[in-house]
């Protein structure tokens, strides 16, 4: 019997990868016993929040028991917890934000699909450049939606003229990610300029009764940047800009499911201002109804805070060593806390079973849409990613 949808069906062997790596860690940590098992497959962060949760969260446990303390809110959020999201966004991305520019969302995720519900009808396109999150296929694709990847250059930079040769009438979004997962890149504000000139000039030949292309800003890695890198604000940079972001991995919420998507000014104010009332409409319609109550009050008490990133640079450092003993070629991430490095011997399924038999769990690159690299994660402790050291080089060394 036919259980589920065919595109469901198709669906489930496709992320067969990923599953794969979850299914082996978990016979892999029963066999030899957790601390035998090198674990990189995963991006749950796992630094504890910043201190100041601890106070806050016995404060909304007080409210929490007046009448409605978790009772539904306002589809868009709580009043003041969008108006704080306001301030926090005005400053960071340099633009005069209002409330009303903000939906409250579950996660990043929720931000993706309602923008997504809200804009795209079926066989529209939204260019992502290559690699990328591999949920973004799924989230538009539930609205008959269409990724478009166009790979990036070497160092994982955006290639524009390939973007720019890759807009067509359909092309409803450019969806960016910076800092990047898998590649840890933060695109230059060089790039986001010569971007939203792009998103402009589209914009300008699609005349005021066309439907606009968007720049989608994913976001939920901002904080995460080393080295003295920057991540540059896009809302200024053309007004049919839409940031979202969460603080699943800032200040390790994930599984609290808060985040929000920002419109920018000007285009919260266009065609009577339906961009932003559909984004609430369909936070409703799609079921969220609205962003968990608890989440929201946390995240809006400590949004100018963040967990310890001094963790992830120093993983991120023992990792960039690990590797280059082990011969393995990569472009060191200025941020977010992803790896991903070539594969020795250019085969990342060949690469990742190599790895494996040493028990180290990694993902294969062609899940994010570049063949002939793998995927690690540092949201491990550093004691792990040290105790991996002479398995990459075996397994390189396999490899070759
Ligand atoms: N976007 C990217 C690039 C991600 O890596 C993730 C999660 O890993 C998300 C969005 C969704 O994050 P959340 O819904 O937890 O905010």
């Amino acid at each position: 019997m036919q259980t589920v949808t065919k595109p469901f069906m198709e669906a489930a062997g496709k992320a067969s990868f990923i599953r794969k790596m979850f299914e082996k860690g978990i016979e892999l940590k029963a066999k030899y016993g957790e601390d035998a098992v090198c674990d990189f497959s995963l991006g749950n962060p796992d630094v504890p929040p910043p201190e100041a949760a601890r106070a806050v969260l016995h404060r909304i446990a007080d409210d929490a028991m007046k009448p409605l303390g978790l009772g539904y809110c306002p589809n868009a959020g709580i009043p003041a917890v969008r108006a704080a999201m306001a301030k926090m966004l005005t400053s960071q991305q340099k633009v005069e934000v209002g409330a009303d520019d903000i939906v409250m969302t579950v996660g990043a995720a929720s931000a993706l699909v309602c923008f997504f519900r809200a804009t795209i009808d079926a066989g529209d396109e939204v260019i992502v450049p290559s690699p990328y999150f591999v949920e973004y296929g799924n989230y538009c694709g539930h609205f008959g939606g269409v990724l478009k990847p166009v790979p990036t250059h070497e160092d994982f930079t955006l290639d524009l003229e390939a973007i720019a040769a890759a807009v067509t009438p359909k092309t409803r979004a450019i969806l960016i990610n910076s800092p990047n997962n898998p590649t840890g890149q933060i695109y230059s504000i060089d790039e986001l300029r010569k971007l939203a000139s792009l998103v402009e000039d589209v914009n300008r030949s699609r005349g005021e009764g066309g439907r606009p292309l968007y720049i989608l800003s994913d976001e939920p890695y901002r904080a995460f940047a080393y080295d003295g890198a920057e991540v540059p604000p896009v809302l200024p940079l053309t007004r049919f800009a839409v940031v979202l972001g969460s603080f699943s991995k800032s200040l390790s919420l994930a599984g609290e499911r808060v985040g929000y998507i920002v419109v920018s000014p000007e285009l919260s104010k266009l065609d009577g201002g339906a961009l932003i009332s559909t984004l609430i409409l369909v936070n409703r319609t799609l079921g969220y109804v609205n962003a968990p109550v608890v989440g929201q009050k946390l995240a809006a008490a400590i949004c100018n805070e963040t967990v310890d990133i001094g963790i992830y640079k120093r993983r991120h450092d023992l990792m960039a060593k690990v590797l280059s003993d082990a011969g393995i070629e990569f472009v060191m991430p200025r941020g977010a806390f992803y790896f991903f490095p070539k594969a020795p011997g250019g085969d990342d399924a060949r690469f990742v079973d190599a790895l494996l038999k040493e028990r180290i769990l990694a993902v294969p690159g062609s899940g994010f849409g570049r063949a002939g690299h793998i995927r690690l994660s540092c949201a491990v402790d550093e004691k792990i990613i040290a105790r991996s050291a002479e398995g990459f080089k075996r397994a390189a060394e396999e490899c070759r």
